[in-house]
């Protein structure tokens, strides 16, 4: 199985070392060609606006876009939640996302005083265990639409957990802590789509 890990920018060799552990061939995806090679795509934690930017110079935004329409099993952590979102709050002027998950997601929710945390989750589809999730910069998400699945709430309320079909996000970093059931689930769904 050949997963792709989205390399422009952000902690994609995070990714791809946990993908391997799972013993998945995660390789750096870098080019439009590379995608029709890939079973699943994964899109790293990063800086929404500038991923978006290098997505438009490398030629990679549009067919990102058709490789998602046409069920493409795709990944997101904090970045490529953003990415994967059809809509963006507080975005930088310009910034679009590749869209795939109909929710409004805000970016840097949680805003400058409370840059980052960590919190224990429960998340039912992934097991009974709390997972400790790492959330920097997160975004939040804010409006989910018909189909969408809300995986995981903070204590408030608030989404920060989604999957719609073969498409899932979180707004936490599972690449950055020892639990890598996240992973593990999205390889479920990349092998259950082949
Ligand atoms: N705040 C970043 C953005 O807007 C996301 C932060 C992250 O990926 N850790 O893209």
């Amino acid at each position: 199985m050949r997963i792709g890990v989205l390399a422009l920018q952000g902690d994609f060799r995070e990714h791809i070392s946990v993908l391997k552990g799972f013993g998945a061939d995660a390789v750096p995806l870098r080019r439009a060609s590379e995608l029709s090679e890939v079973n699943g795509l994964v899109i790293p934690g990063g800086e929404s606006s500038v991923m978006d930017k290098l997505a438009r110079t490398f030629e990679l935004r549009d067919p990102l876009r058709t490789a998602i329409a046409d069920g493409l099993p795709v990944y997101g952590t904090c970045a490529g939640l953003i990415m994967l979102s059809t809509n963006i709050l507080d975005g930088i002027e310009g910034q679009e996302s590749l869209g795939g998950i109909d929710i409004d997601v805000r970016r840097n929710a949680f805003g400058s005083q409370t840059d980052s945390f960590e919190v224990d989750l429960d998340v039912p589809a992934i097991g009974e265990a709390p997972l400790h999730a790492v959330f920097i910069r997160a975004p939040v998400v804010e409006r989910i639409g018909d189909g969408v699945d809300a995986l995981a709430t903070l204590e408030d309320g608030r989404v920060v957990a989604v999957q719609q079909g073969n498409l899932l996000g979180t707004s936490f970093h599972p690449e950055m802590t020892e639990d890598h059931r996240f992973h593990s689930y999205f390889l479920d769904r990349v092998r259950a789509s082949r």
